[in-house]
């Protein structure tokens, strides 16, 4: 085993550890929640030792880095998260790579999916490409807000995803705001997800925690933690 296998196999194993500990909090079987590994930033090589590690998900933030990482990797088999924010423009570009785009956060975004979907459904056996709303769990009208539709804006936006033919509304996106508990946060994120499941009782993906507070994703429901710096080490400031 490399110094870096060995590294990220022991930091992998405190993760799924804390993931099983939180899990047996919530009364939840382990195998509720699927980890997704951030790898932004880092190697392909990374990337596959993580796959021999039995990691099946990876998320990255940006385009190209995620569409050569993904060429790289391509023997592995992993299912590869789009997390990054979405320019209407490389939408459609998204889904060569993506299986699932977790960053649906404006209506404008879902008919340029919808098309790219449509040209690469072969590549997905013929299946819809799955879609999370991103919502925002920031106070309303704070300024420097980020991503994500206001709670307000999620069954508009909902609607018009379930209403495609190539993209499935799987369920749900948040990121827990900096100046917020993030329990607090992820208890609004719930009542959210009531309202969606009400509508549409199939979109019952939750993705929600990172490195530091993936337990409190968990305790509310969360079926997919997105964690990086806790697998791979810190990343670069300000990514
Ligand atoms: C980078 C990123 C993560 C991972 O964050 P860590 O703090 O490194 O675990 C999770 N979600 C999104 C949307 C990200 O951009």
């Amino acid at each position: 085993m490399s110094g870096r296998e060995a590294e990220l196999a022991e930091r992998l194993a405190v993760v799924r550890g804390r993931i099983a500990d939180a899990c047996a909090l919530a009364g939840r079987a382990p195998g509720e929640v699927t980890l997704v590994v951030v790898t932004k930033f880092f190697p392909a090589s990374d990337v596959r030792v993580l796959a021999g590690l039995g990691v099946t998900d990876v998320g990255e933030n940006r385009h190209q880095e995620a569409e050569a990482k993904a060429a790289d990797c391509a023997s592995e088999g992993l299912r590869w998260h789009m997390l990054g924010g979405l320019q209407s423009n490389k939408a459609a570009a998204v889904t060569r790579w993506a299986h699932v785009v977790e960053s649906v956060d404006r209506a404008k975004l879902v008919g340029r999916l919808d098309g790219g979907a449509a040209e690469h459904a072969a590549d997905r056996g013929g299946a819809p490409l799955e879609c999370l709303v991103q919502v925002s769990l920031d106070a309303p009208g704070a300024g420097s807000a980020r991503a994500g539709v206001e709670p307000g804006g999620l069954a508009g936006l909902a609607a018009r995803v379930a209403d495609t033919e190539h993209l499935r509304l799987a369920g749900l996106m948040a990121v827990a705001p900096t100046d917020v508990e993030p329990a607090r946060a992820f208890e609004e994120l719930a009542r959210v997800r009531e309202t969606l499941l009400a509508e549409h009782p199939d979109a019952r993906v939750l993705s929600a925690g990172m490195s530091g507070d993936l337990e409190e994703a968990i305790a509310v429901g969360a079926t997919h933690v997105r964690v990086g710096r806790a697998v791979l080490g810190e990343r670069p400031p300000n990514q």
